[in-house]
């Protein structure tokens, strides 16, 4: 510990990201109480848990990206974390939250060739002073050992929040495009903090299908489930 992390601790002593204990940022009691996903009874179309034999999650759409994966289910104490990370600033989640989620990957850790995380919106980004897809990916990226690719841009940038799924997925697909200037290895990883409808990764898969993968899978950190 350098001497700034030292007097920052001394003035704000780390604190559970679940649950507020003091001491490491997610204690062994909000760890076990994750809810975690088990990918053999997963939907493995969108990572929904109990979802392998019939999902109801993602009954008739299809997706552009082959398979997904998600590490535990939208709620208490990972629902907490997400905000933290995202809304809270707390970028020294990115490294907890991708180590539970490269442990969600099982044989998937070593299939892909890159790491592609989803570019924050220009709107998120100044409001929240750091991109939290590019600091997740990275820290994914490294614990899988491949280059995380910025294989992706924004063009546009609406307020997601408002909008229907169907807007949602229209305004996405229309803002996401290829960086420029990017090779772009057959096998992509594509990550993303939560996954709710499918349609962001799903625009996304399509930017990068379009732009040279031969086959792009999914993962997010949390499945947000609409039952
Ligand atoms: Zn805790
Ligand atoms: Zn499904």
């Amino acid at each position: 510990m350098g001497l700034a992390e030292g007097l920052l601790e001394l003035v704000a002593p780390t604190r559970c990201a679940g649950c507020e204990l003091p001491g490491l940022l997610l204690c062994e009691r909000c760890s076990d109480a994750l809810v975690r996903i088990d990918a053999a009874s997963a939907c493995p179309r969108c990572g929904a848990p109990d979802g392998a034999r019939h999902c109801s999650e993602c009954d008739g759409r299809s997706f552009a990206f082959a398979a997904a994966r998600c590490a535990g289910v939208l709620t208490h104490p990972l629902a907490r974390l997400v905000v933290l990370y995202k809304d809270g600033g707390e970028r020294r989640l990115a490294p907890v939250l991708a180590a539970m989620l490269a442990e969600s990957l099982g044989e998937w850790t070593s299939w892909p060739q890159a790491v592609v995380g989803i570019p924050a919106s220009r709107r998120a980004l100044l409001r929240r002073g750091f991109d939290h897809g590019a600091l997740l990916a990275d820290a994914l990226a490294a614990r899988l050992d491949v280059p995380r690719v910025p294989a992706l841009a924004r063009v546009t940038s609406g307020d997601q929040r408002r909008l229907g799924r169907e807007e949602r997925a229209a305004n996405l697909a229309a803002a996401l495009v290829p960086s420029p200037g990017v090779e772009m290895p057959p096998r992509v990883l594509l990550a993303d903090d939560v996954l709710t409808t499918g349609a962001t990764l799903d625009a996304a898969a399509r930017v990068l299908l379009a732009a040279g993968a031969s086959e792009v899978r999914a993962c997010a950190v949390a499945r947000a489930c609409e039952w």
